[in-house]
């Protein structure tokens, strides 16, 4: 059994964050750290740690994370400027808190920059 992260407390409401959006598979607040003007973090409900540990089983919560990302976006006024969607695996990937999310990242030109 994975260890839980701070996210499944987010989740269950149990410890305060700004959530934008939540259904029965994912859940969606503000980054406490924002990089940019607008910084959104999309989770599943379900604890998945890494992107390393994605099944088929998985597949129509990871999906539901696009379709909150397309709608956030478009509420928060960035959808045509564009921004940036990113998932970091492991230490090399600069992950921090092992429950995989998506960063909603923009409102801001970000350049080309990969990493
Ligand atoms: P990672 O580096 O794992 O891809 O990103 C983790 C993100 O979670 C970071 O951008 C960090 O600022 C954010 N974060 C960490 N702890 C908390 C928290 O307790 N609440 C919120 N809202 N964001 C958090």
């Amino acid at each position: 059994m994975a260890q839980e992260t701070i996210f499944s407390k987010i989740i269950r409401r149990e410890i305060p964050a700004d959530i934008l959006y939540q259904d029965e598979l994912v859940t969606a607040f503000r980054d406490i750290n924002p990089r940019a003007p607008t910084h959104i973090l999309i989770v599943p409900n379900v604890l998945i740690p890494t992107v390393n540990d994605v099944e088929a089983q998985h597949e129509l919560a990871l999906g539901r994370l696009f379709t909150v990302a397309r709608k956030l976006a478009a509420e928060a006024g960035i959808a045509e400027d564009g921004y940036r969607l990113i998932m970091n695996c492991n230490q090399h990937g600069g992950q921090e808190v092992y429950h995989i999310h998506m960063h909603l990242v923009g409102g801001k030109a970000l350049g080309a920059m990969v990493a």
